[in-house]
């Protein structure tokens, strides 16, 4: 449970603290060797379009094989790749993956889905992200508009006007900004407002106790009306329950994600769970049914 209170508070910094400083070092070491090797790779989740009933796109989600410990989760790796300063090169390698996988599915017919990437606040202060955002969207050939770059509000927070003339300019190319997490951090509405933000994820802490807690449902639809008045979409993270997903369709929510919906899988599996038929119309509008 511990590990689910937030991503930025205590409990990560718990769990990261559970590897002894040498266990570290030495994970650093592996996780050095592991970058460009095929141990690193991405899953993806689903995230479903609540009006549409269809999935809108995905998010991209890192995932490492160690040779001997098998799979260690982003919350153990992360932050020592922060640390160390391999996170730009790792993030790198995750942003241009994510959208050469999303380049495939658009050829495959599903030119609308999204591409979600989550960035670390390390990638989110160097003024060269921009350069490489655009430079990765023209490399496979994907519309600004497909890319969302996820960052967490206390990322948005740390250096509030070098990260808010970054945001504007990826803004400016039109790219999709998310803010992830939302309502574990600090931002104050007034900085809200002037982010250039397209979306909004209420994080996980907020939907877990939904259906019995009235606190809940109060804050979830405060986020919504905050969110839509500021002409953002929002999106409930971590969706477990049918129960959950009524409330949260109920108070607004544009999108969901969450085991209920589907758990973050690799590219072959996701696009066999997901691709659905085309509607007729666009069959007869000359689309071409996608080989394999
Ligand atoms: P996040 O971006 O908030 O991602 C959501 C996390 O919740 C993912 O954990 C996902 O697997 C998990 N999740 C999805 N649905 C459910 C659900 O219904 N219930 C529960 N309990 N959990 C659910 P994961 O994959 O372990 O990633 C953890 C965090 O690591 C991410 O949180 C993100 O902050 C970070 N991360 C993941 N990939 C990357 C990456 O490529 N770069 C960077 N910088 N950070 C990443
Ligand atoms: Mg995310
Ligand atoms: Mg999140
Ligand atoms: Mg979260």
């Amino acid at each position: 449970q511990a590990k689910e209170a937030g991503r930025n508070g205590f409990a990560v910094f718990a769990e990261w603290m559970n590897d002894s400083a040498e266990q570290q070092f030495r994970l650093l070491a592996d996780l050095r060797s592991a970058i460009g090797t095929d141990q690193l790779f991405l899953h993806y989740q689903p995230k479903l379009s609540v009006a549409r009933h269809t999935v809108a796109g995905a998010e991209a989600l890192i995932r490492w094989k160690h040779p001997e410990q098998g799979l260690i989760p982003p919350d153990r790796f992360i932050r020592l790749a922060e640390r160390s300063g391999i996170i730009n090169e790792i993030g790198r390698w995750a942003l241009n993956e994510a959208c050469r996988q999303l380049r495939q599915w658009h050829d495959a017919g599903h030119d609308n889905w999204t591409m979600s990437v989550n960035l670390s606040p390390i990638q989110f202060s160097a003024p060269q992200l921009l350069n490489e955002v655009r430079d990765v969207l023209a490399r496979h050939r994907i519309e600004p508009r497909r890319l969302i770059l996820e960052i967490t509000e206390s990322t948005v927070m740390r250096d509030t006007e070098t990260s808010l003339r970054l945001l504007q300019a990826l803004a400016r190319l039109g790219v999709g900004i998310s803010i992830d997490d939302f309502g574990t951090g600090y931002s104050s509405l007034l900085y809200l407002k002037r982010l250039p933000a397209s979306e909004i994820k209420i994080d996980h802490a907020f939907v877990r106790e939904l259906e019995n807690s009235s606190e809940d449902v109060v804050i979830v639809s405060a986020i919504v009306a905050l969110g839509h008045a500021l002409d953002m979409d929002i999106v409930a993270e971590g969706v477990e329950t049918a129960g959950q997903r009524a409330y949260l369709e109920r108070l607004g929510c544009d999108y969901l994600q969450g085991y209920l919906l589907g758990h973050p899988v690799d590219p072959v599996r996701f696009k066999q769970l997901h691709d659905l038929p085309r509607p007729r119309i666009e069959v007869a509008a000359g689309w071409k049914e996608p080989e394999g």
